[in-house]
């Protein structure tokens, strides 16, 4: 890595599967950088990812410092085989092995005892080790042509909202790293569900693109980790602790539902705006057209959960682009998929909600 150097940037078609992108260039480029200790920006299908050796201590810190990453927050680890986690984690309990057969190749990362393969800066120090195996075809094309488990936090500037697109990327790193694989937007949206499976009872770290209910559905009891209903302070999870996905404006969220909530936010917005500032509205399809503001941004559609999910992150750079200094965002019934997207929002706002 030279930063101040552009990055390599390859565009693949996303519409191949895996078994034909084995063989593109750009994939054993791409696995040949990953191998010589350099970092490569992959898309996966929720956000894309920064990948560096697992194995590698220097490989892996280079992805710390290109990020801006606090070296107490851990990095997932991304594998091509299931195969894999043999060489990597002491022992998998029954609720992982049921969690792998339904979710994976896909959004969800299980926190296992690690073995000790991995560089130390992956795991932050602790006795566990996050792995996971995507579903995007160039992720896996890629991670299973390098044969390396790797090391891949989002691809973007540490606390900025994670990258949906190639473009994201390369606002954020494009002369801190290596090379980019662009394969457009990336699906889901919102980053991996985190699972910790090394206790008694499976404990959501953090809601991701599976949710609390397929979690159940699979596994029958699951508990939530007490730091993402908001009562301890302390989060298991060491990335929890951190803002994250946040615009540069200052950003509230505003509780309420219907008519009353776009109500409180035409005041709200009203009054900011008289007050000089440059407001900033998050909303949906639904009800963009009954603001006024500088900026409205739509961000999906409130009845499908999923294009909300899909639109957020890109929403939210839109803010900084706009230059916006104040948001103003709509909440969600924190159930299924708006569970993640409304534990974004919060952390975004820093924890601000206007009640
Ligand atoms: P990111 O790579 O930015 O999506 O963030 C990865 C997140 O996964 C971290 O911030 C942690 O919240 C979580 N994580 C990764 N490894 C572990 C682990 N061993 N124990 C608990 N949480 C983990
Ligand atoms: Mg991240």
């Amino acid at each position: 890595m030279d930063v101040g150097k552009a990055a390599l940037r390859w565009r693949i078609e996303p519409n191949a599967d895996a078994d034909e992108l084995r063989d593109h260039p750009a994939i054993s480029e791409a696995a040949r950088i990953l191998r010589e200790g350099g970092l490569v920006a992959f898309p996966t299908e929720t956000v894309y990812g920064l990948g560096a050796d697992a194995r590698s201590e220097e490989a892996v810190s280079k992805i710390f410092i290109a990020k801006g990453r606090p070296a107490d927050n851990p990095l997932i680890v991304h594998i091509g085989h299931v195969s894999q986690l043999e060489e990597l984690v002491r022992e998998l309990p029954p609720e992982g092995e049921a969690l792998i057969r339904r979710f994976w190749p896909g959004p969800l990362t299980l926190v296992l005892p690690h073995k000790g393969a991995v560089a130390r800066k992956v795991t932050a120090g602790l006795d566990t080790v996050g792995v996971r195996m995507p579903s995007h075809p160039v992720a896996l094309a890629l991670l299973q042509v390098s044969g390396l488990p790797v090391a891949a936090p989002s691809a973007n500037r540490s606390g900025r909202p994670s990258p949906t697109d190639a473009d994201h990327v390369w606002e954020d790193l494009g002369d801190r790293i290596d090379a980019i694989l662009d394969a457009g937007p990336t699906g889901v949206g919102v980053e991996s569900t985190v699972v910790d499976v090394a206790g008694s009872t499976p404990m959501l770290l953090r809601p991701g693109g599976v949710t609390l209910e397929e979690l159940r559905e699979t596994v029958g009891e699951v508990r939530v980790d007490p730091a993402l209903e908001g009562e301890v302070q302390q989060p298991r999870s060491p990335g929890m602790k951190y803002r994250h996905y946040a615009p540069a404006g200052e950003m509230w969220v505003v509780d309420g539902s219907g008519e009353e909530l776009v109500r409180r936010i035409r005041r709200l917005a009203e009054e900011a705006r008289r007050a000089g500032r440059k407001v900033g509205i998050l909303t949906t399809e639904e009800n963009r057209f009954r603001y006024e503001a500088d900026l409205v941004v739509p961000c999906g559609r409130r009845n499908d959960p999923e294009s909300v999910a899909r639109h957020l992150y890109r929403a939210l750079r839109e803010m900084d682009r706009a230059g916006v200094d104040y948001i103003l965002a709509e909440t969600f019934p924190a159930t299924g998929l708006f569970h993640s997207v409304m534990n974004r929002l919060l952390k975004a706002a820093g924890g601000k909600v206007i009640r």
